[in-house]
């Protein structure tokens, strides 16, 4: 059985404060929702937040990676430079990133492919370093809509994963390392949503690609879906038997909306 991702990828929204009622808020709600708890517990389930690498320090905080009482949540960093130190302004690197307390990297985010130019080498990079540091990558992949409308879909996909992974992806335990996020552009922040069994047949492909050339992990590997999942269709992608999570943005935001995401599926 894979267990299951419910991520919330909050970009560049909540400061410090923020981050310690968003989190306090929901451990208010997990204590009466046993279900989720229990989930939770048997690792069925794994929640993960991406808070701005500001709100790290309050993200570990509240979860109580600092004062021993632990709520069962996980959190990870939006982006990381390759290198280990440097001059290399307004960066953070992957131990900083780990001596906060984050157990993911968020890697190849379109935001970060197309708002600021991150290439594929890069991602290889970053994930390389984070997979060093004995961190998880979330690897994001994703087409734009000219793309898709091109019927160029799996193509620019399968360019972002053998770019993107390069020879790790024959490393056995590659399933342990590394998520795959299926994010299509023109579905992030846009309300237009991929329909579940688009989602599927994409997140079905890059099952197929991994099993290709590593198939005991392909078995094995998350691959999340992401794009204007909202409590309304998070069910009906949930429920497609190659998606084994979501990456959600603004509906991750409001701790009713993601406790009804979680509990949705
Ligand atoms: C994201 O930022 O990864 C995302 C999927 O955003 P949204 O849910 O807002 O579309």
């Amino acid at each position: 059985m894979r267990t299951k991702i419910y991520a919330g990828n909050w970009k560049m929204h909540y400061g410090p404060a923020e981050t310690a009622a968003f989190f306090a808020e929901l451990g208010e709600w997990l204590k009466g929702d046993k279900k989720t708890a229990a989930a939770l517990n048997d690792a069925e389930i794994e929640v993960l937040i991406y808070p701005t690498a500001v709100c790290l320090e309050s993200a570990a905080r509240a979860i109580g990676l600092q004062n021993g009482q632990k709520l069962p949540f996980t959190i990870g960093a939006q982006n990381v430079h390759w290198e280990s130190k440097g001059a290399f302004t307004g960066e953070i690197s992957v131990s900083m990133a780990k001596e906060v307390g984050c157990s993911y990297v968020l890697v190849g985010h379109s935001e970060r492919r197309h708002l600021f130019g991150e290439t594929n080498e890069q991602t290889h990079k970053k994930i390389e370093s984070v997979l060093a540091a004995d961190m998880i990558a979330m690897l994001c992949v994703g087409e734009l809509l000219e793309e898709r409308e091109a019927g160029r879909t799996f193509a620019v996909i399968d360019a972002q994963l053998a770019e993107g992974l390069g020879n790790l992806v024959s490393q056995p335990d590659l399933a342990d390392r590394i998520v795959i996020a299926y994010e299509p552009v023109w579905a992030i922040g846009t309300g237009k949503t991929a329909s579940d069994l688009d989602a599927q047949q994409v997140c079905a492909h890059i099952r197929e690609w991994i099993a290709s050339r590593n198939a005991p992990a392909a078995k094995r590997l998350r691959i999340l879906y992401g794009g204007s999942v909202k409590p309304e269709n998070s069910a009906a992608i949930m429920a497609q038997p190659d998606i084994d999570g979501l990456l959600v943005g603004g509906a991750s935001l409001a701790p009713s909306q993601f406790e009804r995401i979680l509990t949705a599926s």
